[in-house]
């Protein structure tokens, strides 16, 4: 996939602020100084998309962009400041969390590690969160390029040990680095496998309802949450 336009949207303080829920999103979250903003400008192809923080935890707010014109990228502000006493670190904007739980047409998180750390407690408690919350995600490993490969490796290996018993497949694990482009197109690659998704089932839902006769009762939320993520990441694909 090539991004042709992102258009910032809105920063948005709170859930009631977003868009509307017409076009499908991918949201990016991570550990303060994980590399999100230089991950997003790469993505982009826009040097300045996402300013690229001095001050960590600078985004608070919720920034949204539209890409293509045709699905929205998702810029959500980032947890575990060192500055914040540890017993808060975890816990991340009620914003965010409202957004993660209730937003329906949120396809899919890209939760972001630091490949040059050991297993990180706040990262491992927020991949808890989302694991419980039923949140579809899939983990990005960041910076690459700044230690040894085998050590990122290690550090995969390590991380993924720890989750696995959470589940009976694991989520896909992508890598990248913004310093040198590695994992763009997986990345990229993994949105457009999902939109391609989304259309299908898109259509499929369309000549489901024009077979019916009479009017369909109006979806519950849960339904809403349901159809609007009809795709999961394939946890058993190389990416
Ligand atoms: P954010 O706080 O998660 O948005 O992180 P930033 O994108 O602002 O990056 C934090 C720091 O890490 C900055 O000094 C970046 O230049 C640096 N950085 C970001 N991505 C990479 C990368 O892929 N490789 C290396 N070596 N440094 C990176």
């Amino acid at each position: 996939m090539n991004i042709e336009s992102a258009i910032f949207d809105r920063s948005a303080p709170d859930l009631d602020s977003c868009p509307d829920e017409s076009l499908p999103e991918f949201a990016f979250i991570g550990r303060s100084n994980v590399g999100k903003s230089s991950l997003l400008n790469l993505l982009a192809g826009k040097e300045n998309l996402a300013r690229v923080s001095p001050v960590p935890g600078f985004t608070k707010l919720i920034n949204i962009f539209t890409m293509n014109r045709c699905w929205r990228l998702v810029d959500l502000p980032g947890y575990g400041f060192a500055q914040v006493a540890k017993v808060h670190r975890s816990r991340f904007n009620q914003a965010v969390s409202h957004y993660l739980k209730q937003r329906t047409n949120l396809c899919l998180v890209f939760a972001l590690i630091d490949s040059g750390l050991p297993p990180q407690e706040i990262d491992l408690e927020f991949v808890e969160w989302l694991t419980r919350n039923a949140v579809p995600f899939v983990l990005v490993f960041t910076k690459t390029d700044k230690v040894a490969a085998a050590a990122v490796s290690a550090n995969i290996a390590a991380f993924t040990e720890v989750i696995s018993p959470w589940f009976e497949k694991l989520p896909a694990v992508l890598t990248c680095s913004a310093t040198t482009g590695q994992g763009k197109s997986e990345l990229l690659g993994v949105i457009d496998e999902a939109m391609t998704a989304i259309k299908a089932e898109a259509s499929r839902a369309r000549s489901d309802a024009e077979k019916l006769p009479g009017a369909a009762p109006a979806p519950t939320r849960k339904e809403r949450v349901r159809a609007a993520r009809p795709w999961r990441p394939n946890p058993a694909r190389p990416w």
